[in-house]
């Protein structure tokens, strides 16, 4: 009997380590061969990007402010594996940040097409035409298209405000009576007006390297107002950006870049506390807020829960390695969600920055349900 038992014990036991040791086999195999599961071993104490992304994931996110004019399935796969949708913004701009107007749509079409379900399209109009007879009546026809392709919204860009002359050496401001019928279209269609007004104030300061807009500013110094101070003041624009908001109330106005109001949340409490028809996304300005007064920030968010949507400004372009797109993609997903969704801390820019620790049902609204509310379409799934 003793012998037995013991013999059991030991059959038992010895069955108990191979166990063990095949599953430390697995372990190992998949930390080897996955970078998310080796930067988990790396940093036991702390959670990982890929922790972070997953709960990212979770709440089915939609990113209101991309720039994607390129098509490969590894991105498409992304998408699917965040459960990521996207708002896919094209810009009227000459300079040619995206391409040609036409060739940048074409290209942004060919992305929401490879993105079953988790792109969809947001469209602009040339501005630089307004001056011609049929201006409004062509744009609100070629609008009025492009909504019954699938587009969801229509974008709004700084060269109105900022470039863009009237033949009396005035600025054209994006409240001119000229694109009144467009905005009562946009409105009328059910669909969202994302507004790119102003700059960041910087543009209009002198130069500071601890700015977050330093090197845009170095590099493209002909959006540097600072170095134009014939062209208007950031607070004229925003007046009438203001005035916009006014006039058409039935319009839903997404303000891109936190409404050019990023060094200060309680100026973006005023206007929405002033305009019911106004929300803002954060795209490209988290920096701001990681930057800012934590704690004002962290009200701001509660508070207007309902007005925030989520944007990162992320590009995907035709130059670009799809590989270093995804890597991009991903760490800022993580960053962000790391910075509103946890209490660790981030280092940025010298500084540590203590994450603000949103309630749950905050994050919800921020990454999910505004972006659904104020872009309606935006997550529909495909017919
Ligand atoms: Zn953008």
């Amino acid at each position: 009997m003793e012998n037995m038992r013991a013999h059991f014990k030991k059959v038992l036991l010895s069955s108990l380590l191979a166990a063990a040791v095949a599953a430390l086999a697995v372990l190992a195999i998949r930390v080897a061969a996955n970078p998310m599961f080796a930067a988990a071993a790396a940093a036991p104490s702390r959670a990982s990007a890929a922790d972070e992304l997953q709960a990212f994931a979770a709440l089915q996110p939609v990113d209101t402010h991309v720039h994607a004019f390129k098509s490969d399935p590894a991105f498409t796969d992304l998408l699917a594996r965040l459960q990521l949708h996207v708002l896919d913004i094209c810009v009227a701009d000459t300079q040619g940040i995206y391409g040609e107007l036409a060739a940048q749509l074409a290209r942004a079409k060919g992305f929401v097409q490879a993105s079953p379900g988790h792109a969809r399209l947001c469209v602009t109009f040339n501005p630089f035409t307004f001056q011609q007879k049929d201006f409004a009546q062509d744009t609100v026809k070629q609008l009025h298209q492009e909504f019954a392709e699938g587009a969801v919204a229509v974008k709004i860009w700084k060269n109105i405000g900022m470039e863009i002359k009237t033949p009396d050496g005035k600025y054209l401001m994006p409240d001119d009576a000229v694109f009144a019928p467009i905005y009562r279209e946009i409105a009328a269609e059910n669909k969202t007006l994302v507004a790119h007004v102003a700059e960041p104030s910087s543009c209009w300061q002198p130069p500071n390297p601890a700015s977050p807009d330093y090197d845009y500013y170095k590099e493209n110094p002909e959006w540097y107002m600072y170095l134009h101070p014939d062209h208007p003041r950031k607070e004229t624009i925003l007046a009438a950006r203001d005035h916009l908001l006014a006039e058409n109330p039935q319009l839903r106005v997404v303000g891109a870049h936190l409404g050019s109001m990023e060094t200060d949340v309680d100026e973006i409490a005023k206007r929405l506390d002033r305009y019911p028809n106004f929300a803002v996304d954060t795209a490209a300005r988290m920096e701001y807020l990681m930057l800012a007064p934590r704690e004002n920030v962290r009200n701001f968010l509660i508070k207007y829960q309902d007005r925030v949507l989520y944007g990162t400004d992320l590009e995907f372009l035709k130059a670009e390695a799809t590989p270093d797109a995804l890597k991009d993609w991903q760490e800022t997903y993580a960053r962000d969600w790391k910075f509103l969704a946890t209490d660790q801390t981030l280092q940025l820019r010298g500084r540590s920055i203590e994450g603000l620790n949103l309630p749950e049902p905050v994050l919800r609204r921020i990454y999910h349900d505004n972006a659904v509310r104020w872009i309606p379409g935006i997550a529909a799934s495909p017919k």
